[in-house]
């Protein structure tokens, strides 16, 4: 069963909502080191897979997957610097609020 987002379960060490804090949506001058997938918030449409095909695949139900060998069960993925922007970009698109950003 599907809580409210009240009732979600948290990110572990969460300090954002997950949204930018700049106009340019370039997110924290700081780059994030991780993105975290709530797996239970998610719709399995695949939107952040498309954004962020460099880090992310999809499950046959279409759930995101950590795309790194030997990595797929992680909901907790270690971000390279270069992909930073692009994983802002893929946060701020989830319609569900699913994915996190998270310091290292
Ligand atoms: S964009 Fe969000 S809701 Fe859509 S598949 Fe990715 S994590 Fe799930």
């Amino acid at each position: 069963m599907r809580g409210t987002p009240q009732q979600r379960p948290t990110a572990p060490n969460d300090t954002s909502n997950g949204r930018p804090d700049t106009a340019a949506g370039g997110g924290p001058a700081i780059g994030p080191a991780r993105l975290w997938i709530d797996w239970t918030a998610c719709d399995a449409r695949g939107w952040c897979a498309e954004l962020l095909p460099e880090l992310l695949t999809r499950d046959p139900d279409g759930y995101p997957l950590d795309r790194s060998p030997g990595a797929h069960a992680t909901q907790d993925l270690t971000i390279p610097a270069q992909l930073a922007g692009h994983a802002r970009r893929a946060v701020d698109a989830c319609p569900r609020l699913a994915l996190r950003l998270l310091p290292d």
